[in-house]
This record gives structure tokens, sequence and C-alpha cells, in this order.
């Protein structure tokens, strides 16, 4: 105890009354605090210097973030896109199917005892070169590859690299987020032919639209009659209705387990036989997918006739309008380099080169390639062009 008490004597004490020990203490303490402190502060500043120069790009704006908060977005409907790419296909050969067998089935009749004998030719070969035309380019646009740069360079028309295939991109060409490769002439990525629509195939692609649009807007046409017949005919249109409802289905259990044989709409529902209400739904359904089909088709095509005409892609309209904006207001006027007029655009399109025909090429099933390789592209010489490094 003795030796306890000396101790505590000898350690001198402060004016505030605290030990040398203890202001080490403390001293020690802060020191590592601070440490600490300037450790996390070296950490945060190396993560942060880490992400900056891992995204710091001198052209990032808005748009830029606004895009890379919408990946998550657009990584599921890529993703959407790419699985759902079958089903679309067997759903359009399904529809077109079951419109084509209605024709037969059910208009082709009519026509062979109404018409004379030149409407009926006529029926029989417009018909048949619209279905040809449109089984042929519908075939060719799902199974023709739209056109891959080459992956190794050279001097043929290398416009940049794209950053995510890191391989050289030709003129025109932009990458596919959906099939995750790059595109030669890239238009769009089509779900409903699950391809690419692209230098190889646009012209597949735009042939398939028109006579498509075409085909919808003959049956349209022809079969109006019969659907103003079927379809205005309130009676027949309820009954054909009420006939395959689960309503009736029930109403009409419940009438044999009572023996009630005499319930007027059971009756009246009954008089429609099978056969006639299975070819009044069809004409109904036959001229609903028809005029559906006329009306979507026939938005999507004009505006790809009137890109054609312009000379452009649709991802190209999207640059050319920027580009046009950003010179009008330093009063220049933009030109599009692959805009060469109408009829130009059009006979590059369809590959109307070294001899073929319109008349042959176009009308007629073709499978003859486009003008070049897709991987240079003659532009015509803009005189008020400004690129945009110096505007
Ligand atoms: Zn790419
Ligand atoms: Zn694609």
């Amino acid at each position: 105890m003795k030796g306890a008490t000396d101790l505590t004597l000898a350690i001198p004490t402060t004016s505030a009354g605290s030990t040398s020990c203890e202001m080490d203490y403390d001293r020690d303490k802060t020191r590592r605090r601070r440490t600490v402190c300037s450790r996390l502060c070296d950490q945060y500043r190396y993560v942060k210097f880490c992400l900056r120069s891992l995204t710091y790009n001198y052209f990032t704006n808005s748009g830029t973030v606004v895009d890379t908060c919408m990946e998550p977005a657009f990584w599921l409907v890529n993703h959407v896109t790419r699985y759902m790419g079958p089903l679309m296909v067997i759903l359009v050969i399904i529809l077109t199917s079951t419109v084509v067998s209605v024709v037969y089935i059910c208009i082709l009749p009519r026509c062979l005892a109404q018409e004379t004998y030149l409407q009926l030719a006529f029926h029989l070969t417009f018909g048949h070169w619209l279905l040809v035309n449109i089984i042929f380019h519908y075939y060719k646009g799902v199974r023709t590859p739209p056109g891959y740069p080459p992956q190794i360079v050279s001097d043929t028309g290398v416009a940049t690299i794209c950053k995510k295939c890191i391989a050289p991109k030709p003129p025109r060409t932009h990458h596919c987020s959906i099939c995750n490769k790059c595109i030669l002439k890239m238009d769009h990525h089509c779900p409903w032919i699950n391809n690419c629509v692209g230098h190889y195939n646009y012209r597949y692609f735009i042939m398939f639209c028109i006579y498509m649009w075409v085909g919808t807007l003959y049956i349209c046409v022809s079969a109006w009659p019969l659907f103003r017949e079927e379809f205005f005919d309130a009676q027949k249109t309820f009954d054909s209705l009420l006939a395959g409802s689960l309503f009736f289905t029930m109403l009409h259990s419940y009438n044999i387990a009572k023996q009630n044989k005499t319930d007027a709409l059971l009756e009246r529902v009954s008089s429609l036989s099978n056969s006639e209400s299975a070819y009044h739904k069809a004409v109904v359904f036959q001229f609903i997918v028809c005029f559906s089909v006329l009306i979507a088709l026939g938005v999507l095509t004009t505006w790809h006739v009137r890109l054609i005409c312009r000379g452009e892609t649709s991802i190209e309209k999207h640059i050319n309008d920027s580009e046009r904006a950003r010179l009008k207001k330093v009063n220049v006027i933009y030109r599009n380099p692959y805009n060469f007029g109408v009829k130009e655009n059009w006979r590059k399109l369809l590959g109307l080169y070294g001899g073929r025909s319109f008349w042959r090429h176009t009308l007629l099933p073709s499978s003859h390639p486009p003008e070049h390789d897709g991987t240079r592209w003659e532009s015509q010489v803009t005189p008020g062009y400004v690129p945009t490094e110096l505007a």
C-alpha cells in the first residue's frame, strides 16, 4: 500500500487537476482520430478521383446523364424485344395465314357466285401477285442479315470506332443494342421481323411494308360489302357473340338440366347455326385485323417512304434534324450529304443498276443485292456545311 501511495505522489499534477499521463493519452487519441479522418479523406478523394477518371467526358451534358439514368429501362426493353422477337414473327405468320384463309373460304366463293369472269381473273391475279410478294419480302426481311462492318481496319471508309464493339465503324453504321452488333446503314431494329433493318435488307423491309399495306387495302375494299352485311346486322352480331359466350353456355346447360325447351333467348341463338356463327366471326375478324394493319402500317410506311425520298435513315433523321437546327442558329442551311434527289434515292435503295428494271426487279420477287457493300458512301457536296468543331 505504501508503494502505491508513493507512486501516486510521484506523478506531477496540472493546474486543472489532470495528470501529464492523461494529457499524453488525449494527445495520442487526437492524433489517432486525425489519422483516421485523414485516411478516410484520402480514401474519399481517391474514390472520387477514380469515379471522375472513369466517367469524365468533356462532352457530357444533361442528355448523357439522363441516358445513363435510363440505362436499366433500356436494358429491360432491349431484353424484352430480343426475347419477344420470335413470338412476334409467329404472330405475323398466324394473322396473315388466318386472313388469307378467310379470303379463300369466305370471299372467293362469293366472288365466284356474283362476279364476271373478267373480275374473277383480276382478283385471282392481283391477289396472288400481292400474296407472293408479301411472303417473299417478309421471308427475305427476316432471313437476310442487315450487314455487318468488316472487323479488320482498312482504308475502306472507316469513319469512327464503335465504343461497344471496339471495332471500325464505317459511315452510316450504328450499334444496335438489341443485336449487340454494329449494323451497316442501320435504320432501326424491327421486332416484327426479329431483325435489324440495315443495308442488305432495307429493300425487303420497305417492299414488304408497301405490299402488305396494298394487300390490306385490297382486302378491306373487297370485303367491305360482306363485312357491312354481317357486322351491321345487329341481331346476327349479338347472337354470334352470345353463342360463343360463357353466359350462353351456362344458360344452355341450365335449360337442358331443367328440361326447359321454351326459353326464347335460347331458341333465337340456336337458330344461328354453328357454321353461320363461325362465318360471321371470320368475316368480322378479318376486316378488323386488316383495317387495323392498314392504319398502323400506313403510318409506318409513309414515314419510311418520306425518309427514303430525303435520303436518310430513321437514325440519321434525328442527327440531321439537330444538325439543321444547330446550323440554322448561325444562318447556315444544312444539306443531307446522302440526299441525291427523290428518283436517285429510290434507285439506290431498290438496287436498280447494271441493267436491272423496275418491272422485273421490284414488281416481281428478286434477291439482287444493293449497289455497294455498305462500307463506302458517296456524299453530296454541301457547300453550306460547317463541321461541328468549327461552329
Ligand atoms: Zn458496335
Ligand atoms: Zn438489331
